[in-house]
């Protein structure tokens, strides 16, 4: 889809410092087959992305001047062009390649309503999260970060060659290195992993790794048990901005402290988690982690 639109700057987001609720100026509505498209100029919805749409988007309300509340169904990730003027959103926005032009993202919260929402259109309102839901996502999210650091930690031995990308901990980041999808869903996040020729080129023993899985899997879950003892903190950073900035994952982990680009959303403490069960499974290209993670 794509819209004129006199809209200046993408979205500010406030999901990253937790946020459930707050204030924002409505700057867009448009009806479309999906129900009404709205854009505010700062939101706490968390949207999926399309570039990389592992966690699903934040479910919540919208609480317009008047009183109307409307429920948010889903949340996009869409594409402003201030200078041209032009609002892309779904397979249109998909198109466009990271880096070309001069796009912004913003936040695109798809409601149902029978109103001419275009009428709200500079007037503030409310948006709330639902948290049982945004709670659901994060606990698997910072979950499968701490799996992902306890992979690279528990695959160290099977490295036969130096590898310069490491990961805050220092051990080769196999994570970043293999990773080809992944996906969360309330209590569980799963991550497909591809060990191809280059990665053996670089010196990934890939049949050690994959006849000892039992094992790696023994250890990462140890690894993730004892750094969930800690009840550290965790954070993104910075806690808002626009949703097209660089967000960082902080979490204090053996006394240093590990950093990891994310765009998703958090628990504020790892006490936040209760148990975590990761299990890995061969797959035709490598292997798939699927960490399955509860609520405290
Ligand atoms: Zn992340």
């Amino acid at each position: 889809m794509k819209f004129d639109t006199s809209m200046k700057t993408g979205t500010l987001v406030t999901f990253p410092g937790g946020a459930l609720a707050g204030q924002g100026r409505i700057e867009f509505a448009a009806p479309c087959v999906n129900g009404w498209l709205v854009i505010a100029d700062r939101t706490p919805v968390h949207p999926v992305s399309f570039r990389w749409p592992d966690q699903p988007a934040d479910l919540g309300q919208i609480t317009f001047a008047d009183g109307v509340v409307v429920e948010i169904a889903d949340a996009w990730t869409g594409l402003i062009d201030a200078g041209a003027g032009v609002l892309l959103i779904g397979e249109e926005a998909k198109a466009v390649r990271k880096g070309e032009g001069e796009w912004q993202g913003v936040v695109v919260h798809i409601v149902q309503s029978d109103r001419d929402l275009g009428a709200y259109i500079g007037e503030e309102a409310r948006f709330t999260v639902e948290p049982r839901r945004r709670k659901a996502l994060s606990v698997p999210h910072t979950a499968a970060h701490l799996a992902a650091l306890a992979l690279n930690a528990a695959s160290v031995p099977f490295w036969t060659k130096d590898f310069a990308d490491l990961d805050s901990l220092g051990r080769p980041n196999l994570d970043k290195a293999a990773i080809e999808n992944s996906s969360i869903e309330p209590a569980v996040s799963t991550d497909v992993y591809r060990l191809g020729k280059s990665l053996r080129k670089k010196g990934f023993d890939r049949d050690g790794f994959l006849n000892n899985l039992e094992t790696v899997g023994v250890e990462i879950n140890g690894m993730i048990r004892r750094w969930l003892e800690t009840n550290t903190l965790v954070s993104l950073t910075p806690s808002e901005g626009l949703l097209d900035g660089i967000r960082q994952w902080r979490c204090n982990l053996d006394g240093t402290e590990v950093i990891i680009p994310c765009g998703g959303t958090h628990v504020e403490r790892l006490s936040d988690i209760g148990d975590v069960k990761i299990t890995l499974a061969p797959s035709e290209e490598g292997f798939v982690m699927t960490t399955q993670a509860r609520e405290a």
